[in-house]
């Protein structure tokens, strides 16, 4: 007889997931239980009846099938904030292939007992005139660290520990010091960690700018009534704001979620983690004071659960994070704005592989919310909706006046070199950097890459240097060692060709500091700021070089893509584009959409002040539509061109693409189940566009081979089926004891190539 059981979890929290416990699923229940259910078990001493989730469903048993006991029944009327993790948990594990427990972690915030945090302050303890008695004596015996604090309790009578410790710069002993000698005594409160740390710089000048409501141009105020409109009227359709670089999506934002507010709502607003800068969060502090919270990779386990725990309670109205502030557990939730729509940072890179923008819609279905999308250059995939009516569009195509948009050349290298330039600044870009050295204005040089140099390859066998675990180039470093990106192999550099002997194995030298030296060499004068994954690698130094070139403490920003996110700098007049088709030359493709983008992002950095700005796009492709149009800002222009390619191609957004991924240690193994998957795929139906199975472009990882299969089809729903059958495959192939040591994985739409 055939029979069925239910792993389920009993517990729903983070560190209980992984137990499950094994029922029999009843004949009577077989249709209505599925992965996600919520059903009722008996449990423990008496057999009390409790509420599970169904984890997985199977045809083995763990233990003697006799000694299982029987699901009693399934919860219909399930609605609380467990449930809806639960529900959404399940959706995730359908719609992107994972276990219900791995989409479950994703979806929960992870609970860990935490410190509560000390608030301390000092106060002072004497009255005035024994504190001037003090304050003369110490001034007389030159302790000038404890007159400091002195004075400023006389001032003020009680004052913060991190302002003491910070901006007075007075050490914690000279506070002993004055406690031990009974002048003050230090106070501490315990608190819920607020991460949003403004207090500190609470005379910041740019805060007083923000501070001032702006009044809204027509456009911003048109979308922001459009929205809030629709929203009023019931209407949930997810809205595009496509506006130009520095036409103030995010004073729309801000509108939009002040009367989510008024109308009892909270929101959410996803924005890419590198571009989630002091200075952005201050603005929405300033309009939303405590309500606002934020969540990122800096803050500790603990500090993420307190932020939760804050929402949970509706102590917040507004998180602001990245991509995983999504799972915010807010109950009256109304607005999921995601900023910058178009990052790739918004689709996750481990199972399940789930979008941002895909997830945030479910979300919002099931809390009667609407979704908010914004960019300068929407990704492919928003702006076809929006052009099919599945979006609703609104756009911004001004900036505030006297903040136009840049003006832009493109310089043509090729014809450089043949006028005998070498260098690897046009004769144009060097005579507008000069120009600005001389006014004093600042400039941004853009390098779309990483790294002191590329691969090291001999000039002539044509050798080039690899990692030996995985299958890519090595990379070389300052100091001339060579570093492998995937696993962080290192070693020294070579001297000789390992493969013929010659001397002459070069690294091709175009990286960041290769670039810092020319710019030395070409103008010795100016002050060089360098920011690239190199030079931020720890907490607080991207913030740091971000805010020493804001206050004009260098001349140049150099650096690589992380310099083009969403930052304001007034001063700056120049952008130089460095090689524009760099990332042209990727296997991928996404390969044309993610340069246009890069460019035209560039490109926004420049002319935000006072000054107008100037943009050079220096490319040895200068008649690639991609280059073509983000020098002429037409983002329509590129649109257009880009989704007749992927029509004709049939990828995404014209159709969708499901991208399986086998890897094994043993290289037979993994190509072996990649055939025999692909086989099946082949025999599901003539309607499937299946390419593969083939090693991966990056063929072995951490010697992990890895083979790739890509799946094609108009329909979403019909890859959802092909993953389900190779999921069902998958698991019979376990039952029979067939499996090894290959894993799978789904990628559906994926934004990367592999
Ligand atoms: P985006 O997010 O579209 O790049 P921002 O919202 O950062 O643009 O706005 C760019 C600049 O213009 C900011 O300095 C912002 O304060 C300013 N700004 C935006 N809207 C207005 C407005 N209606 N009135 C005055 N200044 C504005
Ligand atoms: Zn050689
Ligand atoms: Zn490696």
């Amino acid at each position: 007889m055939e029979r069925k059981y239910a792993d389920i979890i009993i517990d729903i929290s983070h560190e209980k997931l992984d137990k499950t416990f094994q029922y029999v699923v009843p004949e009577r229940l077989w249709e209505k239980v599925e992965a996600g259910t919520c059903v009722l078990v008996p449990f423990g001493k008496g057999n009390r009846l409790r509420k599970g989730y169904v984890a997985s469903i199977g045809r083995q048993a763990a233990y003697a099938p006799e000694k299982l006991k029987e699901i009693a029944d399934v919860e219909e009327n399930a609605i609380s904030a467990e449930e809806r993790y639960i529900a959404l948990a399940a959706w995730m594990k359908e719609q992107y292939g994972s276990t219900l427990i791995a989409a479950l972690k994703t979806v929960l915030p992870i609970k860990q007992k935490v410190k509560k945090l000390e608030r301390k302050s000092c106060r002072l303890l004497l009255d005035a005139g024994a504190a001037e008695e003090l304050l003369r004596n110490c001034e007389a015996k030159r302790q000038t660290a404890k007159a400091r604090l002195l004075k400023e309790l006389i001032r003020a009578g009680e004052l913060p520990m991190p302002l003491i410790t910070g901006k007075l710069h007075i050490s914690s002993q000279t506070v002993k010091s004055l406690e031990g000698q009974g002048a003050l005594e230090v106070l501490s409160e315990s608190s819920y960690r607020n991460p949003v740390r403004i207090t500190d710089h609470a005379e910041d000048a740019r805060m007083e700018a923000y501070k001032r409501k702006k009044r809204l141009n027509g456009e911003q105020q048109a979308a922001a009534d459009g929205i809030l409109a629709d929203f009023e009227a019931g209407r949930r359709d997810t809205c595009l704001i496509h506006g130009i670089t520095g036409s103030g999506k995010t004073e729309v934002y801000l509108e939009i979620i002040e009367g989510m507010i008024k109308r009892g709502r909270q929101a959410i607003v996803l924005i890419p983690e590198i571009a989630l800068t002091y200075q952005t969060l201050l603005r929405f502090y300033v309009r939303f004071g405590d309500r606002v919270s934020v969540m990122n990779s800096t803050l500790s386990q603990g500090e993420k659960y307190d932020q939760c725990e804050r929402a949970k309670k509706g102590e917040i109205d507004v998180m602001i994070g990245p991509r995983s502030a999504l799972f915010t557990p807010f109950s009256r939730l109304g607005v999921i704005i995601i900023d910058e729509e178009h990052e790739s940072t918004y689709k996750s890179e481990s199972m399940p592989k789930y979008h941002a923008r895909e997830t945030a819609e479910k979300i919002a279905s099931m809390q009667d919310a609407v979704v908010v999308l914004g960019s300068a250059t929407p990704s492919l995939e928003a702006y076809y909706r929006a052009k099919n009516g599945k979006y609703k569009l609104y756009e911004l195509k001004q900036r505030q006046p006297g903040k136009e948009l840049p003006s832009v050349s493109t310089v043509d290298l090729r014809e450089e070199l043949r006028q005998g330039n070498r260098s690897i600044f046009s004769r144009k870009l060097k005579g507008l950097l000069e120009e600005r050295l001389e006014k004093g204005e600042q400039s941004i040089l853009f390098l779309n890459r990483r790294g002191y140099a590329g691969f090291v390859s001999c000039r002539s066998c044509g050798y080039v240097m690899k990692c030996p675990h995985c299958d890519v180039s090595l990379s070389e470093h300052a100091g001339g060692k060579l570093v492998c990106h995937y696993c962080g192999y290192t070693r020294p550099g070579v001297e000789k060709c390992p493969e013929c002997g010659s001397k002459y194995i070069l690294g091709f030298r175009a990286g960041t500091q290769q670039i810092e030296e020319a710019v030395h060499r070409e103008f010795p004068k100016a002050r060089v700021l360098r920011m690239d994954a190199d030079s931020t690698r720890t907490k607080d130094s991207y913030e740091e070089i971000l805010n020493s070139f804001a206050n004009g403490e260098a001349d140049i920003l150099l650096g690589t893509q992380m310099i083009v996110k969403g930052h304001d700098f007034p001063d700056v007049t120049l952008v130089g584009i460095l090689a524009a088709d760099l990332s042209l030359h990727v296997n991928d493709y996404r390969a044309g959409e993610r340069t246009f983008q890069l460019l035209t992002q560039a490109a926004g950095r420049a002319g935000r002040g006072k000054n107008p700005g100037e943009v050079v796009i220096q490319t040895y492709d200068p008649g690639h539509y991609s280059i073509v149009h983000a020098a002429n800002q037409d983002y329509l222009g590129f649109y257009e061109e880009e989704i007749m390619y992927r029509e004709m191609l049939l990828y995404p957004p014209a159709a969708h693409m499901l991208a399986i991924l086998t890897a094994s240690p043993v290289e037979e193994e993994g190509m072996r189940l990649a055939e025999k998957i692909g086989g099946l795929l082949k025999e599901s139906g003539g309607d499937l566009h299946v390419i593969g199975p083939a090693a991966a472009s990056v063929g072995k990882i951490q010697d992990i081979y890895r083979f790739m299969i890509y799946v094609k089809h108009k329909d979403g729903g019909r890859l959802v089926e092909v993953k389900n059958a190779v999921e069902a495959f998958l698991e019979k192939r376990q039952e029979m004891g067939e499996a090894g040591k290959e894993t799978v994985q789904f990628d559906f739409d994926p934004l990367r190539s592999y």
